[in-house]
Order: C-alpha cells, then structure tokens, then sequence
C-alpha cells in the first residue's frame, strides 16, 4: 500500500505524496493473479512478467487505499470520471494481440489509469497514448513517470544491481522505455507521431477508425474492442499496404465507449 504524507502550505491547501509501496503480499496476489491469466489462455511469457511486476493496486486514484484487497482480482474498476481500468485479462489479451517487438511504436487511445500503457512499456515499446479527459490525462502523465521509475528500480534489483534512484530521470531512460501522454481525442491520432507499428484502442469503438487506419505502417496491426460497450468484439486488423486489410477475431469483451471529442 501507499505510504501517505500529507502537508499544508500557507493558504491550508493539502498536498498528498504518496510512495510506491509494494510489499511481498501484493508481489504474491500478483503471482496468483497471473496463475489466473494463464489459465484463462494467456500465454505470452512477457506479458505475463510485466503484469507481474506491475503493483496495480496503485492505479486507483484517490480511492487507491480501498481498492488494494481486489486490484489482483480479475476485474475492471472505476478510475473516477465514469471510467474504468481494463480487467487484468483484458489488458493481458489486447497486449498479446498486439505481438509486440521490442522497440516498436506503440500508440494507445484510452490511457485511463495508465495501467495498460504500463505493461506496453514493460514490452520495451515506445508508448504514445491519448486520453480525451482533462482530468484523467493530468493525473496519469504525472503517476507514470513514479511508477516507470519504480519499476526501472525493481527490474534493475532484479538483476543484482545496485539503483541509483537519485540519479534517474524520467528522460534519461533507454529510448524504448518511453511514455508519452497526450490530451486529445484519439479519433483524430497522432499525425505528427505517425507512422505506428502498433495501435490499441481501450474503448469500444463501433466504426473502423480510418484516420487511425492510415497512421499505421505497412505490416503493422491495430487491435480495437469493436461494437458498443456491452457487445463488442475483439479485432485485430493487419495491414497489408495501403488500402490492403486482413481481419482477425478473438471473442467477446466488454468496454466503456469511445466517445468523439475531448473533456475538459
Ligand atoms: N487503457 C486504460 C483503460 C481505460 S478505459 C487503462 O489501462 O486504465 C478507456 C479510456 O478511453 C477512458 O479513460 C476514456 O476516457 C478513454 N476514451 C474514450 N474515448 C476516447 C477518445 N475518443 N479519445 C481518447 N480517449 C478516449
């Protein structure tokens, strides 16, 4: 659990500071968790390991402290904003989908909790992801440079390496542990940023996004809930050349809409 300080300035505006606390109970759920993923049929081991790593119950929002009895269950919960964090197998199954490549650009619609962007860094993919609330873009692009510094900590304890925790920043990094966290409505992509190896989208999206389609490389696949959000199905789409699609699909999943626009 969070470790909370809290402090007041001046004007008695509080500030809460949380650490990243992530003891060996929340290491074990996290273990049984991904027991439960690969009896669900997930089978990429990278996958797999980054879920592992990841302490999800800090992915709440203020209401973290209440939530860390079932973040290792395999089920979506509120974020604040009537959003949601994707269920464990979702965001395990989506990941593999993807079959990623190491340092492969990767862009998300949804960021949401920043959970799921998370385990696509843990891919050693550079993340671009877009998030149309104010509200839910400020606080994630804040949470996730803690967490990615966290978990360069972890993966490098792991290895028997002394951190360094003062010298890190999160610019410094590798190229491929990279976030970037956008407000914007992810209809419209990132032009600027495109080409993309891979997308994924973490809404239900009931059209096929062609300005997306065309901010993918050749060879590269998008992989979206298709359908509204209480029926919708998985699709991977691979892109041949352009104009040249092929489709694949994986079942049934549940998702918040994709909405058009962007919330301030
Ligand atoms: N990937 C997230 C899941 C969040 S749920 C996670 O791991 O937590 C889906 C998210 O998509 C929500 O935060 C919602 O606000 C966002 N969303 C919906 N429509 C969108 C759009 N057009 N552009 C960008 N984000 C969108």
């Amino acid at each position: 659990m969070g470790k909370i300080t809290v402090a007041a300035n001046s004007e008695n505006h509080c500030f809460v500071f949380m650490e990243v606390i992530d003891t060996y109970r929340h290491k074990g759920l996290r273990r049984e968790l991904v027991s439960v993923l690969k009896a669900k049929g997930i089978t990429d081991e990278n996958v797999l390991a980054a879920i592992e790593r990841i302490p999800r119950h800090l992915f709440f929002g203020k209401d973290t402290v209440f939530h860390e009895t079932y973040a290792y269950e395999d089920g979506a919960y509120d974020i604040g904003e009537g959003q949601t964090i994707s269920r464990p197998h979702t965001v395990a199954r989506q990941s593999e989908l993807l079959e990623i490549k190491p340092g492969e650009k990767v862009l998300e619609i949804g960021t949401g909790s920043g959970y799921q962007a998370l385990v696509l860094m843990l891919l050693k993919t550079k993340v671009y992801s877009i998030e149309r609330h104010k509200i839910l873009h400020e606080r994630t692009s804040k949470f996730l440079p803690e967490m990615k510094e966290y978990l360069v900590q972890l993966i490098e304890s792991e290895k028997a390496k002394p951190a360094e925790p003062a010298k890190r920043t999160w610019k410094n990094e590798p190229e491929y542990w990279n976030i970037k966290c956008f407000y914007g409505d992810g209809f419209e992509g990132l032009p600027m940023h495109a080409p993309f190896d891979k997308i994924i989208i973490t809404a239900a999206i009931p059209e096929l996004p062609r300005k997306l389609l065309s901010q993918l490389s050749v060879g590269g696949k998008i992989v979206l809930p298709f359908g509204t959000e209480k029926d919708c199905d998985m699709v991977r789409i691979t892109k041949h050349g352009e104009g040249q699609y092929s489709e694949e699909v994986f079942g049934k999943f549940a998702f918040v809409p994709m909405l058009k626009g962007k919330v301030s």
